[in-house]
């Protein structure tokens, strides 16, 4: 298929077992298949796993990292979560390739005992198909780092966090999940901010309550561009960061 048109026909024609070998063993398959011309998917066109409806007994990624970039978030949780499948979602076709290369590395035991098997990445444009990849309530952590400001205000809608994007996000969390947003961009922070806070689906978790959470340490220190603001801190750069609890409609 085209790019564009690369993408499964619901949750259940995607077949997690290419991304994750280690945790679907009877199929063995160890490829590295990322959606992009380099290394395509061809997405069945029936349903793939039927015991695995969503219900019980397999594994489903339950964190996403949306806009992944260089990978790096994913790189630090991987370790710190080994029995939790997480995926990053890119819609740079070169940036992608390089991602799913340093899991395949890690993988193979570039840097001692083969590691980050729970970790995976797809090329996807993830403000329009994630309903297509994932279930209802089964993300029970989504990540939104250091996301493309789209600074002029005609662009504002282009934005990955918006009121009507939440809808989405909040149906595919799990009540109790909870959503991470950083950037640099104050005025993108507030805009964040504002729709997460307006939408009834999601409450902000107190500063108290997250101090300890190491996800917050890797979305400030772990991600490529925290990394570079880091670096610019100096000049007066910060990382602002929130974190909104998925809440149920009454309580
Ligand atoms: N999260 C990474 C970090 O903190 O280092 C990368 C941040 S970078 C500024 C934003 C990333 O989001 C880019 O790699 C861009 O290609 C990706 N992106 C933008 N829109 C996207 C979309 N609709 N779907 C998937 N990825 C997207």
């Amino acid at each position: 298929c085209d790019w564009g048109d690369c993408y499964p026909v619901s949750p259940d024609h995607v077949d997690w077992s290419v991304h994750f070998p280690k945790f679907f063993p009877s199929d063995g398959k160890d490829e590295l298949l990322l959606n992009t011309s380099e290394y395509p998917i061809q997405y069945p066109q029936t349903s793939v796993r039927p015991e695995c409806s969503g219900k019980a007994g397999c594994h489903q990624v339950r964190f996403l990292d949306v806009g992944c970039g260089f990978g790096g978030l994913l790189m630090a949780l991987s370790p710190k979560y080994p029995n939790t499948l997480m995926l990053g979602m890119e819609i740079r076709e070169q940036v992608t390739n390089y991602v799913g290369k340093r899991i395949q590395a890690m993988r193979q035991g570039a840097e001692g005992e083969p590691s980050h098997h729970n970790v995976s990445v797809i090329r996807t444009n993830a403000m329009k198909f994630l309903p297509n990849y994932f279930r209802k309530g089964q993300l029970e952590k989504m990540f939104f780092c250091f996301p493309d400001p789209h600074f002029k205000r005609k662009n504002a809608r282009r934005r990955i966090i918006s009121y009507g994007l939440l809808s989405v996000y909040a149906y595919l969390m799990s009540p109790g999940g909870l959503l991470y947003h950083a950037t640099d961009v104050k005025e993108l922070h507030q805009w964040m901010d504002q729709a997460c806070e307006e939408h009834p689906l999601f409450a902000r978790v107190p500063q108290e309550e997250i101090k300890d959470d190491p996800c917050v340490e890797a979305v400030t220190s772990e991600t490529e561009e925290s990394k570079r603001v880091k670096n610019l801190g100096r000049f007066g750069h910060d990382v602002h960061l929130s974190v909104f609890r998925r809440i149920s409609p009454d309580g």
